[in-house]
């Protein structure tokens, strides 16, 4: 059994919170390729904090899932650990710590939020610009502590937020009006979130090394959710509707439209400004993501639309389905949920049995034709390729595509595919799945 720990700016000093296990090997922030290069097994622990993702490619989740299915166990908090655990709990993939549990219950959605500018490792991994999500609980100290009213706590958060995040500096706070004395008080309650968050997850790494159940005491997340609402359905009807219902990305849509217009009359009510022609969009401007001269589409919002659709459909269509797509849900009001629920009214959970008794059915038989075949070994090239010809889009279209049927990304879409590859590949009328649902 290994140790591992990826770590930077986060906490330039680690090795203070070890408290005498000396085997843990301390690496610098990870990248694409790191932990592949370990060549985890079982009983490894290896527990990420920061990472890097600006300069060089970032970790991917095939890699996480990679160690995971070795036996490994992967911790995550704080900055990148804590995106990706977020995004790889149901897979098995433990946060740690309040960033993550903010990331995971979709209270924080930015990546931004944890990114800061930092000297490198000769440097001592010293942060250059503050995390937004520190000045946001150090905030909500202080309006806890009545020693700032709500508004102005947002209305800062609102700002920065605005700023890229190589620019958020106490100096810039401190230059503004009466910023003197806003400094000093955002000092004197600073709460720096990603440290208490990597020392939390040193403190699982440490203790117990041994015992690391695969999926025991992840915090009830939205993909846990989703990720139980599979085996509350009678086996796999979200999943596989999710994967080949026809239609699933109109249901999709609707219900995160849904909940995006009942969020907006509970936390933004009737008399908020309405400067698009559109509830969704209007809301989207509530929430600081959109400005009203944005009526074409802003090149950050690019990404979630695919090329078919950036050429035929107007920009507010566009930037309706751009937005529909950024939005995340909080975990009482997962579009999963309720698309599940009426995927089983609308009786279809009999179909999904089926299809899934199949696909159980075709892997068992290959497995025992072909020495050494296991739907783990299917490459992850092919089942991209099987995902663009069934959404008809170019593979590097497959994380909008992954948004559009409620999927956190690519990896966990293929992941979600992986056992239905040779039924979908070789017998693609058994998955033609038509959906009929109001
Ligand atoms: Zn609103």
């Amino acid at each position: 059994m290994r140790r591992f720990l990826f770590v930077g700016p986060s906490l330039p000093d680690p090795r203070r919170y070890f408290g005498g296990a000396d085997d843990i090997r301390v690496l610098p922030p990870v990248k694409a390729g790191d932990l592949l290069a370990l060549e985890p097994g079982p009983g490894d622990v290896i527990g990420i904090i920061d990472g890097l993702f600006h300069q060089v490619r970032s970790v991917q989740h095939k890699e996480i899932l990679h160690a995971l299915q070795r036996g490994a166990t992967v911790l995550g908090a704080a900055s990148m650990g804590a995106l990706r655990a977020a995004e790889l709990a149901p897979f098995g993939m433990r946060g740690v710590g309040r960033i993550f549990a903010d990331f995971a219950s979709g209270r924080l959605t930015a990546d931004d939020e944890v990114a800061v500018v930092h000297t490198d490792r000769e440097h001592g991994f010293r942060s250059l610009t503050f995390p937004l999500v520190s000045l946001r609980y150090t905030l909500e100290r202080l309006v806890g502590l009545e020693r700032m009213s709500p508004r102005e706590a947002e209305g800062l958060i609102r700002e920065m937020r605005a700023l890229h995040y190589t620019d958020r500096t106490l100096e810039r706070l401190g230059g503004r009006p009466r910023g003197a004395a806003l400094r000093a008080c955002l000092e004197s309650a600073w709460i720096d979130a990603k440290q208490d968050d990597a020392i939390r997850l040193i403190e699982e790494l440490t203790r117990h090394p041994q015992v690391f159940p695969e999926l025991r005491d992840v915090p009830d997340t939205i993909y846990l959710h989703a990720w139980r609402l599979g085996h509350e359905t009678g086996g796999h009807t979200l999943r596989i509707y999710q994967l080949f219902g026809r239609g699933y990305e109109e249901l999709h849509a609707r219900l995160v439209q849904d909940a995006i217009r009942a969020e907006c009359a509970s936390r933004c009510g009737p008399a908020a400004s309405a400067p698009f022609p559109d509830a969704i969009l209007n809301h989207a401007h509530h929430e600081g993501y959109l400005v009203p001269d944005d009526t074409a589409l802003p090149p950050r919002l690019r990404p979630w639309l695919t090329e078919r659709e950036h050429a035929g459909e107007p920009p507010l269509t566009l930037l309706r389905k751009a937005v529909t797509r950024a939005y995340r849900m909080l975990p009482d009001v997962t579009p999963d949920a309720e698309a599940a629920r009426r995927l089983r009214s609308a009786g279809l959970a009999a179909r999904a049995r089926e299809v899934h008794g199949l696909a159980t059915a075709i892997n068992l038989n290959a497995q025992s034709r072909l020495p050494g075949f296991s739907v783990e070994s299917i490459p992850d090239d092919r089942l991209a390729q099987l995902a663009s010809d069934l959404y008809g889009v170019r593979p590097d279209e497959l994380e909008t595509a992954a948004r559009m049927r409620g999927f956190s990304c690519a990896d966990v879409l293929l992941a979600a595919l992986r056992p239905y590859y040779l039924l979908a590949k070789y017998n693609p009328e058994t998955v033609a799945l038509s959906l009929d649902v109001s």
